[in-house]
């Protein structure tokens, strides 16, 4: 008999698992909350200016895995792009991520990498086993860099102070001694030509998956279904009824200008009397485009409130615990698998949420074929 499997979340989690079962055979029904596909992706057309705007906040895709980088590139043309981003402090523009540049630029040197190394390591605290993210930036960058580039960005990003975040945040030196202000380390950079929300219209275009927009899934209906895979929230799924994992949202503030308003697609102002974050210029995301006018957004990020749109989990000690108990809670449920940001609870980016949904995929249909049961998170969250 055929089988009935839904996607709840058009993004490249649902997207992705869908197109996986339907070219093994499988029908799937794909459904969204929204009125378009690729969830926060997203990419829009902007009818005044013609610029395609990143609706949810920039999307740069890169990648070192290459399998996932012919998997998107089978369902859209990539253009080569460089995320190069900039950082207003105090009146000046330093280059980002910190590099050579901006340290010469900001000490007043023209100091060598050896010489630049040396220099910074006059700097630096020793703390042999740095606990909180303000700790193991003043072990990796000294107090004054931190204090241009890391505090304010970070207070405002997370709403509280970097000493109460853990220092796992900042897992590896962020400074390169050298003048490379690629933001990205990875080999494979891009972005798609038509926006990621074509790029996701091409993956779910397969005759046996069918996408319903506008429609919203009451989970009370899971049975209704041989398998559901979930990439709304894990705490949404049981109605938030033992309480809500945090979150931080965004608010973009859209304004427009004409010509080239700041020069760059992102501008961080990590300085704490700025409220917003960063600004980000549309039009440069797709360099190969020409626009008259342009469309930017200033973003504000503020503690996600019941109705907000949840961006970045906050996993700190208390979410954790809470987290805990909806992982206890989604082992008693048997037909559903949970799975990408949402469903897991963790900050993923694009490349890494296809890469989950490709082995999730993978494990369902093992699964299947071996009569076990089916994969109950993409990835453990915790
Ligand atoms: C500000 C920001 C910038 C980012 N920039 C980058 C970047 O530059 N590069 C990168 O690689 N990654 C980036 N990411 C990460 C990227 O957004 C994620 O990897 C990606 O969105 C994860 O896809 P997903 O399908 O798991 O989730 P989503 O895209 O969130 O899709 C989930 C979908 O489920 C739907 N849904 C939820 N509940 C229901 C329900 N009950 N019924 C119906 N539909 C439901 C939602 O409407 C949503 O569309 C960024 C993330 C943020 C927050």
């Amino acid at each position: 008999m055929t089988q009935r499997f839904i996607m709840v979340g058009a993004g490249f989690s649902g997207a992705v698992v869908a197109r996986k079962l339907a070219e093994a055979g499988h029908a799937c029904t794909v459904v969204d909350a929204r009125d378009h596909v690729a969830g926060n992706c997203h990419t829009a057309r902007d009818a005044d200016t013609g610029v395609m705007v990143h609706t949810y906040g920039p999307h740069i895709f890169h990648t070192g895995d290459d399998e996932v980088w012919d998997y998107v590139r089978k369902f859209g043309e990539f253009a080569p792009y460089k995320n190069r981003v900039k950082s207003t402090h105090k009146g000046a523009v330093y280059t980002l991520p910190v590099n050579l540049h901006t340290m010469n630029q900001f000490f007043g040197t023209a100091l060598r990498p050896d010489e630049m190394r040396a220099h910074v390591a006059t700097l630096t605290a020793d703390i042999p086993e740095p606990e909180s993210f303000e700790e193991q930036a003043l072990a990796f960058v000294g107090p004054d860099l931190y204090a241009a580039f890391f505090k304010g960005y970070t207070e405002k990003q997370w709403g509280t102070s970097p000493a109460n975040l853990p220092a796992s945040i900042l897992k590896r030196l962020p400074l390169r001694f050298n003048y490379d202000d690629n933001y990205f380390a990875h080999p494979h950079q891009g972005m798609p030509v038509d926006g990621y929300t074509a790029l996701v219209e091409n993956i779910l275009d397969h005759p046996l998956i069918t996408v319903r927009l506008n429609t919203v899934f009451d989970p009370a209906t899971a049975g209704d279904w041989d398998h559901v895979f979930w990439s709304g929230p894990l705490d949404g799924f049981f109605g938030y009824d033992i309480g809500r994992l945090g979150y931080r949202t965004l608010d973009f503030e859209e304004f427009r200008a004409i010509g080239d308003w700041q020069g760059c697609a992102v501008m961080n102002h990590p300085d704490p009397e700025v409220p917003f974050t960063r600004i980000t210029e549309h039009k440069h995301f797709a360099p190969w485009e020409s626009h008259e006018k342009s469309v930017l957004y200033r973003e504000y990020a503020r503690a996600c409130e019941p109705g907000d749109t949840p961006y970045y989990p906050i996993r700190l000690v208390a979410e954790k615990a809470l987290l805990s108990d909806y992982v206890e809670r989604a082992k008693t449920v048997s037909n559903v698998t949970f799975m990408g940001r949402l469903g897991t609870y963790r900050y993923l980016d694009m490349d890494v949420t296809i890469r989950e949904a490709l082995d999730t995929a993978d494990a369902f249909l093992a699964a299947q074929a071996a009569g076990t049961p089916a994969p109950l998170f993409s990835q453990a969250p915790l």
